[in-house]
């Protein structure tokens, strides 16, 4: 992700605190009481500019969403998508996936998505993947059981490393594709990065990976 200075975003962002939470850590465990409605809780983490939470809340009303993104010039976008469309079941977040897990209690997460991770290439830097093992601890902890991690990349390598990074924490796979948008699948939400891999013609590797 290229990280454009923004001057005016830390500003923009502290006039939205209704859509960028900036004490997550005060709802763990309690992230229904901070939403309209007490709900099944959907989580991705490394949103970038949320077109992807923007459109899920969007279209699953019956769902809670959440979105966190390191970077405040990068989750500003976010931040203006929802404000010019607003939904009740959208929080966004502008902290580190590190700290996961002082922002939700063991199993109060229903469903994870890592879409178009960095895949840090270098075996150097594996640990700053987000599907390594220090990360893969943190969402079982607060996952619920039976839920999933809906994962995407472009990367082969990536989802190479990912598919037996997780399969060492015992989930099974479901939905596994090679190349998703040659296999029909419906009800798809596209995020940035995989507009412009799309565009390129590039394969999309995906797959649902299930906490028993
Ligand atoms: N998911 C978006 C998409 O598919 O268009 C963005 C993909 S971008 C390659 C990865 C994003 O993850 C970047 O915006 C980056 O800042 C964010 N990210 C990486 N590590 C993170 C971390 N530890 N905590 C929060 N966000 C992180």
């Amino acid at each position: 992700m290229r990280l454009r200075h923004k001057p005016w975003a830390a500003e923009y962002l502290a006039d939205h605190p209704e859509i960028l939470e900036p004490d997550p850590a005060s709802y763990r465990g309690k992230w229904a009481s901070r939403f309209s409605k007490d709900q099944p809780l959907y989580v991705e983490v490394g949103t970038g500019k949320g077109a992807f939470v923007n459109e899920l809340a969007e279209q699953n009303p019956d769902v809670n969403v959440i979105g966190i993104e390191l970077y405040e010039s990068v989750i500003v976008t976010a931040v203006e998508r929802a404000v010019e469309k607003p939904k009740d079941n959208l929080i966004l977040l502008k902290q580190d996936v590190a700290d996961l897990t002082d922002f939700f209690a063991p199993g109060e997460v229903d469903r994870l998505y890592i879409n178009f991770t960095d895949p840090w290439p270098k075996n150097r830097h594996a640990k700053r993947r987000l599907t390594h093992e220090g990360f893969l601890t943190k969402y079982t902890e607060v996952m619920k059981k039976g839920a999933g991690i809906h994962f995407k990349t472009d990367n082969q390598g990536l989802f190479e490393f990912s598919l037996e990074s997780m399969s060492r924490f015992g989930f099974y796979f479901e939905n596994v594709s090679l190349d998703l948008h040659q296999s029909g699948m419906r009800q798809n939400i596209m995020t940035e990065y995989e507009a412009k891999f799309a565009r390129r013609g590039m394969r999309i590797y995906r797959l649902e990976a299930v906490l028993h």
